[in-house]
């Protein structure tokens, strides 16, 4: 008899990689007009200098593939700025790639680094991209909870959760969702960690230069011994405000790089070529004022929402880096999280993330995320809906 049951069917990974609940949160408060303090999207402007610089290029005629690594003048802008900021020497010519975004860096490492089974340590609250990446690559993470309220690293908890299959650990610093910046203390004990036990650190460093109230940035990357098993991922969507531009860049090792940008070429070909033109003169052009500016006008940005959440009695974990606030929702009507997020926007028209996106399953249940990087009066018009409810 001819078998009828059909051979086509998803992958035996795609029933497990679920929908964000970032856009599903984003495209129901679109749908009722809402204040959108769900998706990391900046509202913010994108500087002159990098609007122009690529409407130049497409004038120009800088419309086709680059080098594989990227422009050459972008990579040497980021060499220089990590060599001043940092203190840390690459070489632009094998050490530095531009990828799509800070994500296509991450895809495009975890292929040539990681392989199926491999367990990698991702800290708890994470950023599901970072989860479910590895997932899709058929590589194990590993939440290691970081402790509450101020999200402090465990050591101990690092250690306990090290199995012979353990090849990685990703840092995300500042990080999203809690805004925490890992000390410089913490990632000396955590270096030591990874040199005892041979991982790589992956390090996710996207939010830089959003950092408040004298809290310092520092790189893993930055510690002895750790150059060459760290692998460096950033990018502009956030600094320039160019979240749909997917420009951002990996540092390693050159005997890293060579096989990462082979996976990255593989899927992405390149990042936009005019892009990479804009993103090079905001690189060279913008003064050091660019950056602290960014950094104190997200600072009043985070008062303005921290009061506003205290005033509507949704207790903050008030961040020291990013843009993201995690609140207290257990005033809120709902089961969990997901339906307090929702309780939340049906009352005040402003949408923010189920905590549980964050967590293991029964995990943030009691806390929503907030999104910051907003226009003063869209986020003024935020507060004034959140202290409505009080
Ligand atoms: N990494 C983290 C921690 C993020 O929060 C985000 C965006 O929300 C990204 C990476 C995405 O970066 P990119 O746009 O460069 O891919």
């Amino acid at each position: 008899m001819v078998d009828t049951v059909s051979a086509l069917r998803l992958s035996e990974l795609a029933p497990r990689v679920l929908q964000s609940e970032i856009r599903a949160m984003s495209v129901a408060c679109d749908a009722m007009g809402g204040v959108n303090l769900a998706q990391g999207v900046c509202d913010t402007e994108v500087p002159a200098v990098v609007a122009e610089g690529a409407q130049k290029a497409i004038r120009d005629g800088l419309n086709i593939y680059t080098r594989l690594d990227g422009i050459a003048r972008l990579r040497t802008a980021i060499a220089a700025q990590v060599a001043r900021t940092h203190g840390i020497e690459v070489d632009p010519e094998r050490e530095v790639l531009i990828t799509s975004g800070a994500t296509g860096a991450f895809q495009a490492a975890s292929l040539a680094l990681l392989n199926p089974g491999d367990e990698v340590l991702v800290f708890e609250p994470f950023y599901g991209y970072h989860l479910n990446m590895l997932k899709g690559m058929r590589v194990v993470p590993v939440p290691v909870a970081l402790v509450a309220p101020a999200w402090e690293l465990d050591l101990e908890a690092v250690r306990a959760a090290i199995t012979p299959k353990t090849r990685a650990v990703v840092v995300n610093t500042p990080s999203n969702p809690s805004g925490k910046i890992f000390t410089r203390k913490e990632l000396e004990g955590l270096a030591a960690v990874a040199v005892e036990f041979d991982l790589f650190v992956f390090t996710d460093e996207i939010y830089e230069h959003f950092v408040y109230g004298g809290a310092k940035h520092v790189s893993p990357m930055e510690l002895p011994g750790m150059r060459e098993r760290t692998i460096l991922m950033s990018g502009f969507s956030k600094t320039f405000s160019v979240t749909g531009w997917r420009i951002g860049y990996l540092i390693a090792d050159a005997k890293w790089v060579g096989s990462i940008g082979y996976f990255h070429d593989l899927t992405y070909v390149c990042a936009p070529a005019p892009l990479q033109h804009g993103v090079a003169d905001g690189v060279e052009q913008l003064p050091p004022s660019y950056y602290t500016g960014l950094a104190q006008d997200h600072e009043a940005k985070r008062t303005m929402l921290v009061d506003a959440l205290r005033d509507a009695g949704m207790n903050p974990h008030v961040p020291d880096g990013a843009y993201y606030i995690l609140a207290d929702a257990s005033s809120l009507q709902g089961a969990n999280a997901a339906e307090k997020a929702r309780t939340l926007l049906r009352e005040t028209g402003v949408g923010s993330v189920a905590g549980s996106a964050f967590f293991r399953p029964g995990g943030g249940e009691d806390l929503l995320r907030f999104c910051f990087a907003k226009k003063d009066a869209d986020l003024a018009d935020a507060c004034r809906r959140l202290r409505g409810r009080a």
